[in-house]
């Protein structure tokens, strides 16, 4: 079914609450250290008070347990907020008290308010109607923006949809679907998935969804491990989730079926030492009797691995990256990282970084210009391309 966008809209004197990621980094200050989620918020948040529309806005922030903590406070987000628009943003001091009411029911057209982390209640995250109901107030419109929680079903993304006859999803929401799925629908061939990080349990499923669409598959990271001992090959301390080795079994002999082709590490950068300042050694190739000695552990792709991986990136027409190759936090196992970004950022193709810390690393690593779509969700972009219903897109 064919979703609403705040550009289909009528807001015009008619009072909007929508959900937004304000999920910023703070200091032990409590000040703002990287305000980006808040500048991505901008355009759909102009586009409604440009429209005339009274603007409820509402955000968690941080991991309170279920009820106010002054350091998880939107108060600062409130004022930054103000800082970006240049006009002032009223900020209430509850989520569904009396502050809160009181400014909602006197925002004039063209005019918003912030409303206290939603996650100071532990009802939201309970998707509780009674909270559900008193956070949809007045609200004649509910824009959904936040796609970080659009893969939860909680009380701000899709219990207030029940209390509000339409909904519609902002710009940012808008352009993940249009990147994660539509782009995706038709990809200009060939198709590579490259996928990093370390929870085999949360990636081993979307390789499996996107055996369906994608033609090759580069995997790095920790998750390499499962799927090198899935193959019979000895992986010493590396990290591995043994229970997966079977599924890792499958997807490997799914993939000679189906012809598509499956990229594994040919060398690992293995150390003794988890710091910055260890040592480290590359094995020999696989195909040539390498392997990972009992006490050392793999961090980081080894040199072959890096040039194998770039050639393929090269030949590649759509790239969706998902996780990093290694240890990039540590300068010294960040090589295969740096290597795999640079080639997907110079890559004449269309591409996609899936959210979280590949993420990061392209912004650490290259201009954020030089790829086509970053993804804001991690866990959503993650159970997008799975192929699940996300909660906060369906309502
Ligand atoms: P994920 O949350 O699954 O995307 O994993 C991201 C994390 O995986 C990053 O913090 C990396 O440091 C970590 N990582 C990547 N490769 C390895 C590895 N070989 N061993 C341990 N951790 C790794």
């Amino acid at each position: 079914m064919a979703k609403l966008s705040i550009r289909d809209i009528e807001v015009s004197g008619k009072s909007v609450l929508m959900r937004v990621d304000f999920n910023v980094p703070l200091n032990d200050a409590g000040e703002i250290t990287d305000d980006t989620r808040i500048v991505a918020a901008l355009p759909s948040i102009k586009h409604l008070l440009d429209g005339g529309a009274k603007l409820t806005l509402c955000s968690h922030m941080g991991r309170p347990a279920g009820k106010p903590e002054a350091k998880y406070s939107l108060r600062p987000v409130g004022q930054r907020l103000a800082e970006l628009l240049g006009t002032p943003v009223a900020f209430a001091d509850d989520t569904i008290g009396d502050h809160a009411k009181t400014l909602r029911s006197t925002l004039a057209p063209g005019h918003a308010c912030l409303l206290e982390n939603t996650r100071f209640d532990s009802r939201e995250k309970a998707n509780d109607s009674e909270f559900a109901k008193a956070l949809a107030g007045n609200a004649e419109i509910f824009v959904n923006d936040a796609f970080g929680t659009a893969h939860r079903a909680h009380a701000s993304t899709e219990g207030v949809t029940h209390h509000i006859s339409q909904s519609a999803m902002g710009f940012l929401i808008v352009a993940e679907l249009e990147f994660l799925q539509g782009k995706l629908e038709t990809p200009a061939k060939p198709f590579l998935a490259i996928m990093g990080g370390k929870k085999v349990s949360d990636k081993i499923q979307v390789i499996k969804a996107m055996m369906d669409k994608a033609d090759e598959f580069i995997i790095g990271g920790a998750m390499a491990y499962t799927f090198l001992k899935a193959q019979g090959y000895k992986t010493g301390m590396s990290l591995v989730e043994d229970e997966f080795i079977p599924l890792a079994k499958e997807i490997l002999e799914s993939a000679k079926q189906k012809g598509i082709k499956f990229h594994l590490p040919a060398d690992t950068r293995i150390t003794q030492d988890f710091s910055n300042d260890a040592e480290t050694r590359v094995t020999a190739q696989y195909s040539e009797g390498g392997e990972i000695p009992d006490d050392w552990e793999g961090i980081d792709i080894g040199d072959v691995a890096i040039k194998d991986f770039c050639k393929v990136v090269e030949g590649a027409g759509t790239i969706l990256w998902n996780g990093p190759m290694g240890v990039f936090e540590m300068d010294n196992f960040a090589a295969g990282t740096i290597a795999l970004a640079e080639a997907v950022a110079k890559a004449d193709a269309l591409t996609i970084v899936g959210g979280g810390d590949s993420v990061t690393a392209a912004n650490k690593f290259c201009n954020s210009s030089d790829f086509d779509f970053l993804s804001t969700g991690g866990g959503a972009s993650l159970e997008l391309l799975e192929g699940k219903q996300l909660p906060g897109v369906a309502a």
